[in-house]
């Protein structure tokens, strides 16, 4: 998605949330070796160098290339928030450390207040290494696959010049959860597409620009989130601890006034949509369905994650202070009763947003799964010398935001990839 070095990394929320340990070992049960969250946790810890509240050295990794901060902002609208989480007996957790249920400090890819990107995280320390060629400004077309169907290679575009890059060993298909399925489909390879992730829904601002860019502080510092807390609706049909939900509450101004954002960001969707190829076009972008909220279960959810953020609105530290639900309705559903059931699903409707989390479009699986492209060894089934390293091949949504889970991905895939070919 993210057109940059880096990809999105270079342009998201930042926000740090690998999921539930329950999601991964999902993965692993469905045949993919290699893939549960305890066999995974050394690769999430290698990725990371937490400089977070309440680390967890069990769950979380220092020395690594991410850093790891919470927000070095926080308005008292987020110590209200916390307030009532309290009084609402919502326990206070560090979200990525096992343990989801409750509310913590949002974790963000940032160092000194700024964005951390993977282009500054993993490129920039090894621009100079010799095996190590940069070609910005390129848009491959294709895999090059030969009549053994093995992968020789990519071609791609460059300043309007075509060229053709070929390997000695395998290529690594890494261009995201839209750009991949794509890529593999201009290649001859047909996929089928699961979708994830449908989330809902200056005055003087000289100094903070001089505070954020000179010490790294204020308000510029905040990223998506400054809160982060999951809940097991009352509609889910999941074990205990194992979150539907997730509410992101972000401080906002509005007219001097104190405001919050809460977004809430359902997790499991069952709603699956398609993506193919709109022409041969390898320029022409891909046709996306993603059907969103067509599996009503996932109306059903939101909706009772909408009840349980206006929970807040009751407690004693909103009331202290004023803190009200936002009563003006959207407009398109002004004709159904504010707060009613109808309401919000009318509003869920018209005001939804993706959160640009796309996932699972090349799952991985084994040789009886019809829906997988790639194995546990993230080979594209049927090919030989090409493996797809991002988050397409993750074969079930996790439960939180996609950048921890496609780091991971990339540190165990530079494993397997090395134990691969010196085992040769
Ligand atoms: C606006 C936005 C906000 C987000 N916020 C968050 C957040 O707060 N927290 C979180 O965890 N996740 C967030 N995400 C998602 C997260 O950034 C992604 O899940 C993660 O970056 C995916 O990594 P990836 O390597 O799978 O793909 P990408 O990061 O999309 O990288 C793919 C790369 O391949 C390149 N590419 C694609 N096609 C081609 C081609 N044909 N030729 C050459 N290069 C190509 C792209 O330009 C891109 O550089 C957000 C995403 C977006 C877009």
């Amino acid at each position: 998605m993210g057109k940059a070095l880096g990809g999105s990394t270079a342009i998201n929320g930042m926000l740090w949330a690998r999921g539930n340990p329950k999601d991964y070992n999902l993965w692993a049960q469905q045949g993919n070796e290699g893939w549960s969250y305890e066999e995974l946790l050394p690769y999430f810890k290698k990725s990371e160098d937490s400089n977070i509240k309440h680390y967890s050295s069990h769950h979380q990794g220092k020395g690594g290339k991410v850093h790891l901060e919470n927000s070095h902002f926080e308005s008292h609208a987020t110590e209200y928030i916390l307030r009532a989480a309290k009084e609402l007996k919502i326990p206070y957790v560090n979200y990525n450390a096992g343990d989801q249920m409750g509310i913590g400090h949002a974790q963000g890819a940032l160092k000194d207040g700024k964005r951390w990107s993977s282009a500054r995280a993993y490129l920039e320390p090894a621009e100079k290494k010799s095996n190590l060629i940069i070609k910005s400004k390129s848009t491959v077309l294709k895999v090059l696959i030969d009549e053994n169907k093995v992968a020789y290679g990519v071609q791609y575009i460059q300043n309007g010049t075509l060229y053709e890059a070929h390997t000695r060993k395998e290529v690594i298909l890494s261009a995201g959860g839209m750009a991949t399925p794509k890529l593999l489909m201009l290649s001859g390879i047909g996929i089928k597409f699961i979708f994830d992730k449908s989330p809902l829904s200056p005055e003087n601002r000289k100094e903070e620009i001089v505070e954020y860019l000179k010490h790294g502080k204020g308000p510029l510092t905040a990223f998506s989130a400054d809160l982060v807390a999951y809940f097991k609706t009352k509609v889910s049909q999941d074990e205990d601890g194992y979150p539907d939900i997730e509410l992101t509450f972000s401080p906002k101004r509005s007219n001097d006034r104190l405001a919050v954002a809460v977004n809430v960001v359902l997790m499991h969707p069952k709603s699956t949509g398609t993506i193919k190829l709109l022409s041969k076009d390898p320029l022409d972008p891909p046709l996306i369905d993603p059907s969103y909220l067509s599996d009503e279960n996932d109306m059903n959810t939101v909706l009772a994650g909408i009840r349980i953020a206006q929970t807040f609105t009751k407690t004693d530290v909103f009331k202290t202070y004023g803190g009200h639900l936002d009563s003006e309705p959207l407009p398109a559903c002004s004709f159904e009763k504010f707060d009613s059931d109808s309401y919000w699903r009318c509003a869920v409707q018209h005001q939804s947003i993706c959160l640009s989390d796309p996932a699972g479009t090349a799952k991985m699986g084994g040789e009886n799964d019809t829906d997988a492209v790639v194995d546990s060894k993230l080979k594209v089934h049927g090919i030989k010398h090409l493996r797809v390293v991002d988050n397409s091949v993750i074969p079930i949504s996790v439960t939180g935001h996609m950048m921890a889970p496609a780091y991971m991905i990339g540190e165990k895939a530079a494993d397997i990839i090395k134990y691969f070919w010196k085992s040769k």
